[in-house]
C-alpha cells in the first residue's frame, strides 16, 4: 500500500454522462479531450493530436463539476480518485509532496483512472496558507507530476476543478497541463427540467410539469435542486409517517419547497 495521509479510495463510479443533466458543450469537449483519446489513441496519433493533459473546469460551486468528473470515469469505466486541494495542504503538512507523488502513482496503478483535484485554486502562489505551508515546492511536485516526470501519464485522466480560476497559478495552464479551461454553467431552464427528473427518477410523484417547475428556479445550481427535492421529500415523509400512506410528491410540493430555497449561482456571478 501506498504511504498516503488520508485515506483515499479508488472508487469505481456507475454515472455516466447520461446521468448529468445539461453541459452539452462541456461534456462535448471531455469527450474529444479525453475520452476519444483513450479509447482510440491510434487514431489521435495518426492526425498527430497530442495526447495528454487536463482539463480544468471552473464555476460556481454546485453547478456538477464534481458530479461530471465522477460521470467521466463512469463513462470509460475508469477508476475515480478525488482529492480536496486543502486537504493535500493540511492534512499532510510537511508531507504533501511525497503524498501528492503517491496519489499519481495510485492512479497510474489503476489506470485507466481519472483523478480529479477540488479547490485548486488553493494552489494560488499567493495565497497565505500557501506561503504557510512551502508553497513553491508543492506547486513543483504538482507540475512535475502532470509533466509526467517521474513515470508516464497514459490513461491517467486528470481533471480539476475551482470556483476562482483567476487564483490558481498561472503556471499549471501551460500546454500538457490544465491547458484546457471549461465553464460549467448554471443549468439553464431545460438542464434543470432534465436534473429534477434525474433526480425524482423512482420517487412517489405525481405527474408533473417539469418545464415550469424549472422555469420557477432560475438561478438554481443542480446542489440547489438537490435541496429543493429534499424539502419537498421531507415534507411528504412526514405526512406519510403520520398516516402510515405513501403520498406522492406534487408540483405544489416542489414549489412550495422552491419558494424557500435562495438560488446559489446568482451571489458568485455577483462576487466573481
Ligand atoms: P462545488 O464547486 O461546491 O464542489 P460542484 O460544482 O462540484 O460543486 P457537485 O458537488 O458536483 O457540484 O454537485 C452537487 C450535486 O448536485 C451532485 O451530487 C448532483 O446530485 C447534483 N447535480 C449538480 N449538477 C447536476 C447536473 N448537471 N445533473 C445532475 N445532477 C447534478
Amino acid at each position: 500500500d501506498l504511504p498516503l495521509g488520508p485515506e483515499v479510495d479508488v472508487e469505481r463510479p456507475q454515472l455516466s454522462f447520461d446521468d448529468v443533466g445539461g453541459m452539452e458543450r462541456v461534456k462535448e469537449e471531455i469527450r474529444m479531450k479525453i475520452i476519444l483519446p483513450l479509447r482510440q489513441p491510434d487514431l489521435f496519433r495518426a492526425y498527430g493530436k497530442k495526447i495528454g493533459g487536463g482539463i480544468l473546469l471552473y464555476g460556481p460551486p454546485g453547478c456538477g463539476k464534481t458530479y461530471l468528473a465522477r460521470a467521466t470515469a463512469g463513462e470509460v469505466q475508469a477508476g475515480f480518485l478525488s482529492i480536496g486541494i486543502s486537504d493535500v495542504l493540511d492534512m499532510w503538512i510537511g508531507q504533501s509532496e511525497k503524498n501528492l507523488h503517491a496519489l499519481f502513482e495510485q492512479a497510474r496503478a489503476h489506470r485507466p483512472c481519472v483523478l480529479f483535484f477540488d479547490e485548486v485554486d488553493a494552489l494560488g502562489a499567493s495565497r497565505s496558507d500557501m506561503l504557510k505551508s512551502g508553497g513553491r515546492q508543492i506547486i513543483n511536485q504538482f507540475l512535475s507530476e502532470l509533466d509526467g516526470v517521474s513515470a508516464s501519464n497514459e490513461g491517467v485522466l486528470i481533471l480539476a476543478a475551482t470556483n476562482t480560476p483567476w487564483h490558481l497559478d498561472p503556471a499549471f495552464r501551460r500546454p500538457g497541463r490544465f491547458d484546457r479551461i471549461l465553464f460549467v454553467p448554471p443549468p439553464d431552464q431545460p438542464a434543470r427540467a432534465t436534473i429534477l427528473r434525474l433526480l425524482l427518477k423512482g420517487k412517489p410523484v405525481t405527474e408533473l410539469d417539469f418545464d415550469a417547475l424549472a422555469k420557477k428556479a432560475d438561478g438554481f445550481s443542480g446542489a440547489d435542486l438537490k435541496a429543493v427535492i429534499d424539502i419537498a421529500v421531507e415534507a411528504k415523509l412526514r405526512v406519510a409517517m403520520t398516516s402510515g400512506k405513501i403520498q406522492p410528491v406534487t408540483g405544489a410540493d416542489l414549489l412550495a419547497a422552491i419558494k424557500t430555497h435562495k438560488p446559489s449561482t446568482r451571489d458568485w456571478f455577483e462576487t466573481a
